[in-house]
């Protein structure tokens, strides 16, 4: 999918000047401990640098537009004050697997989408932490030299029994007092490859009864014979996240290390790897320091990119980019704008403790963005025929509307009024209830309703037809000649009801998507839910809707309101030129509830 190089500079946060983050930095930066500098190499090191580290095995879905949003925000916002600051986009693919590059392309595309850039002071800040690993390796033999890792050669059954639980302190391995001299050759017969997957790992030494199980001597380096995408077959022995997440932090100069609240058990590793290794000489004050806050839980989705993969892969959607899904690419598809997902996360702001956002947060900020940029236009979604009797068949009168209500210089459009049109088969009842103010016929000596043919003419109802099955299957009316919107006199007809309509022999039959939440369930994964129990049979209803002329020339990913019925937009991937298919995005209310 392409980027929209065109568009603007993401203005996040000042909306929020209190969160807790900021407090940090503005103390951080008060105390001076972190400042501008520059490197040995001369470079310009800003005082507040964060990043953003995905794992490139999965598509990046709404929860990440928080973390992105945060970190790309705080340092566009703090890149003005004395020091500067930046982010850096890492890709944290320590992990050696297959579809890499895909998800990374993908990821790429969904940061600039959302507006954001990793460039700074004319440099590309993209990092990986597969560059490091040479660094990495050189780290841990000094902190093998140091005698701060050893080489374990338990199973990793017995490794993780070993470690004991939170009742129970570890039991120390057998090997953990092999001399650095053994552990280092052993460290580089590992890397050259001479066992296999599993026989061996190096492990910091820590503390095997340390209350926090995390550091009860941590794997760092495991066995691997698994070809990387980025660094080929030079390695077979792969670092893992605690060792490398930290060390990438620091080699990067990065000053706040912002993460979710699951990472809180490892900040404790966090600091004991760079504190061991700013006493080697490695590192030097300003260390980074880890920050948690609260992850995004949004109702009625899901975001966990495992279970996404798994929706994916059993094809309870139509891939990654449906438009029902939580990704960026999904809710880009379903019409969601890069502006919407910036004021969604500035509306949300950031907590330390975990909560759940409603659905309905998402959707009014699509709402609040698009109400002033969307286009209007007409579509008959349930279409009924209206036949005008006193309309020749082959006559036709042009209408007009404005492109938007609140910009005239966007211009208007016009569309012919017919003897057929095409009108909402909820706009008619046979017998209208209490205050039902739109179409219905003649009942006894009462004349049927006047309504207002929005744009158009009033017109009276006169009668309808019904089919075999006793539907509805049409409606006639008479209109007044001289009750043109917009022409002097018109305004004499008091109405109560206006109703939207297309002409039938002008309209475009357009495929049209109605989505809805993915889940009937606000929380389909929680507590011991099966959150496939969950799936909404009505998400996605495909029809064949009525709209106006204008419509065919529609461009891919354009948005529009559909008058009285929501937000629509361009299929990017299904629609041809001439023929646009269209999904809806939100609707004008909150219906769900
Ligand atoms: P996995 O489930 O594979 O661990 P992840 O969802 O944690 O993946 P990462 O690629 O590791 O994804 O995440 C990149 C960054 O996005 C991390 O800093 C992570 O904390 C953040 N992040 C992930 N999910 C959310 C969420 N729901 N809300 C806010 N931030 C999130
Ligand atoms: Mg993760």
């Amino acid at each position: 999918m392409a980027i929209d190089s065109k568009l603007p500079k993401a203005t996040t946060p000042p909306a929020e000047p209190s969160n807790f983050l900021r407090q940090i930095i503005d103390s951080d930066l008060a105390s001076g401990r972190y400042q501008g500098r520059t490197n040995r190499a001369g470079a310009n090191i800003p005082a507040i640098i964060t990043r953003f580290p995905p794992e490139p095995n999965g598509y990046l879905h709404i929860g990440h537009a928080k973390s992105i949003c945060l970190n790309f925000g705080l340092a566009a916002d703090y890149s003005l004050l004395p020091g500067g600051a930046r982010c850096n986009m890492r890709l944290d693919d320590t992990n050696p697997t297959k579809e890499d590059v895909e998800y990374a392309d993908s990821i790429l595309d969904a940061v600039q989408w959302l507006g954001f850039n990793w460039n700074a002071q004319g440099k590309e800040h993209l990092y990986h932490a597969s560059d490091y690993f040479d660094r990495l390796y050189e780290f841990a033999e000094l902190l093998i030299e140091s005698g701060k890792a050893y080489v374990d050669s338990q199973s990793a059954d017995a490794i993780h029994t070993n470690r004991g639980n939170f009742n129970q302190a570890g039991t120390p391995s057998p090997f953990r007092d092999r001399s650095p001299a053994e552990n280092l050759q052993l460290f580089r017969e590992m890397r050259d490859g001479k066992f296999a997957d599993g026989m061996h790992v190096l492990r910091l030494k820590i503390d095997m009864a340390h209350p926090n199980i995390v550091m009860r001597d941590p794997v760092i380096y495991r066995i691997r014979h698994v070809e990387h995408h980025r660094t080929g077959n030079t390695w077979c022995i792969y670092p893992l996240y605690d060792f490398t997440h930290c060390i990438s932090d620091a080699l990067e100069n990065v000053s706040h290390s912002i993460c979710t609240l699951e990472f809180e058990n490892n900040r404790p590793l966090y600091d004991w790897i760079l504190n061991a290794l700013k006493e080697l000489g490695v590192f030097t004050e300003p260390l980074p320091h880890q920050h948690e806050f609260a992850r995004l839980n949004l109702t009625h989705t899901l975001t966990s990119k495992r279970k996404l993969l798994q929706l994916v892969e059993e094809k309870k959607v139509d891939g990654w980019d449906d438009p029902r899904m939580p990704t960026i690419v999904g809710i880009r598809r379903r019409g969601y704008t890069p502006e919407s997902i910036r004021l969604f996360c500035e509306r949300i702001g950031v907590a330390k403790a975990d909560s759940w956002i409603d659905m309905s947060t998402l959707e009014g900020a699509l709402r609040d963005d698009l109400d002033a940029k969307a286009p209007r236009a007409i579509a008959v979604l349930k279409p009924l025929k209206l036949v005008i009797e006193n309309m020749d068949p082959g006559a036709s009168e042009i209408c007009s509307a404005p492109r938007h209500p609140h910009h005239p210089d966007w211009g208007r459009r016009e569309f012919p009024f017919t003897r057929e049109l095409w009108i909402e088969a909820d706009d008619f009842m046979v017998e209208p209830v209490k205050g039902f103010f739109r179409l219905y016929p003649p009942i006894g000596d009462q004349p049927g309703s006047r309504v207002r043919l929005r744009y158009g003419f009033v017109i009276e109802c006169t009668g309808f037809e019904l089919d075999a099955n006793g539907e509805v299957k049409q409606v006639h009316a008479r209109y007044f000649p001289d009750s043109k919107s917009g022409t002097p006199g018109s305004d004499n007809y008091k109405v109560k009801g206006n109703i939207h309509w297309v002409s039938a022999q002008h309209a475009l039959a357009a495929e049209v998507r109605l989505y809805e939440h993915l889940f009937t369930d606000p929380h389909p994964d929680s507590g011991e839910k099966n959150f496939l129990d969950y799936l909404n049979p009505h998400s996605k209803e495909v029809i064949t809707a009525y709209l106006e002329p204008s419509m065919v020339d529609a461009l891919a990913e354009s948005r529009f309101q559909f008058e009285r019925h929501g937000y629509f937009v361009v299929d990017t991937v299904d629609s041809k030129p001439g023929k646009p298919i269209f999904n809806r995005a939100v609707g004008l209310k909150d219906s769900w509830k």
